[in-house]
């Protein structure tokens, strides 16, 4: 049984400010304005959503090993 953890750390790579954030449980957060500096985060290439990129932990979808939204990108690997 997993434990789902639903608040990250989201660390800014603009201006290195760290804050907890909530994720949503069901959905991928793919931009994220940050409250310091108001830059406009996005998701490193390959990534499916900021927390996947710039969190200390990985999207609830990913925590369940859910289909997340990057769905349509891991059938290649396979
Ligand atoms: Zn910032």
């Amino acid at each position: 049984m997993k434990t789902v953890v639903f608040e990250s750390d989201l660390t800014c790579p603009s201006c290195g400010f760290t804050k907890s954030e909530l994720m949503p449980s069901d959905s991928c957060m793919y931009y994220y304005e940050c409250t310091s500096c108001h830059s406009l985060i996005r998701p490193k290439p390959g990534d499916c959503c900021v927390f996947c990129s710039y969190r200390s932990t990985v999207c609830p979808p990913k925590q369940n090993e859910a289909i997340c939204c990057d769905q349509s990108n891991s059938n290649n690997d396979a």
